[in-house]
């Protein structure tokens, strides 16, 4: 398992990309993007903390002028909220109004966070907005998001690791698996 401790790899089951996989293909999305953006400087953006992992090797594999930006989010109740509605902990240091903008995210599932996020970025008029995802997880898709740049696609199965957590462990794997289910009904 590519360097990495017994320990660590606890609870994990299949892999599911491995780290080269990982590293290629995020230099395709690199290649892509500084074709597509070249003379633009996009700004990318990023909600804190799992994409963190993505983005600093995308912003790696992008050979024109770019910048990025953070926000961070809460999300609140489903029960007592609207479904995918989230409070900014963090917004953005950049003002964004005629940027061009790419949202950066490492999975989505459902499409509601995502969804929510552009339609507060939108409402900023930047001059442009595109949807970059590493993982995406088609399985329970409930709004259809364009995704102009997407790295993989995955099954209807929990994973960690390459940024995203289960309950804070875990992000900091280079690969992505599969939790094995004996270890989500543990909790
Ligand atoms: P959505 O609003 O698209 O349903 O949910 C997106 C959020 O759900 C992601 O930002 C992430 O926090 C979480 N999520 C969805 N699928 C997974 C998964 O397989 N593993 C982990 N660790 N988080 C996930």
């Amino acid at each position: 398992m590519e360097g990495t401790h017994a320990e660590l790899t606890f609870g994990i089951g299949r892999i599911l990309l491995t780290e080269a996989e990982i590293r290629q293909r995020i230099g395709d999305l690199g290649g892509q993007i500084s074709q597509d953006y070249a003379g633009r400087n996009p700004l990318l953006v990023g909600v804190l903390k799992g994409v963190v992992f993505f983005m600093t090797d995308l912003l790696r594999a992008i050979t024109i002028p770019v910048s990025v930006d953070f926000m961070a989010i809460s999300r609140y109740d489903p029960q007592r909220q609207a479904k995918g509605s989230v409070r900014l902990t963090k917004d953005l240091d950049e003002a964004v109004e005629s940027r061009h903008l790419i949202f950066v995210e490492d999975v989505v599932d459902t499409g509601l966070t995502l969804s929510y996020l552009l339609r507060v970025l939108r409402a900023r008029n930047p001059a442009s907005l595109e949807v970059c995802v590493l993982f995406n997880k088609p399985a329970h898709r409930l709004v259809d998001i364009p995704l102009k740049y997407k790295g993989f696609d995955l099954p209807d199965r929990f994973v960690v690791g390459y940024g995203l957590d289960y309950r804070e462990a875990y992000r900091h794997l280079p690969f992505i698996g599969e939790l094995k289910p004996a270890v989500l009904q543990l909790t």
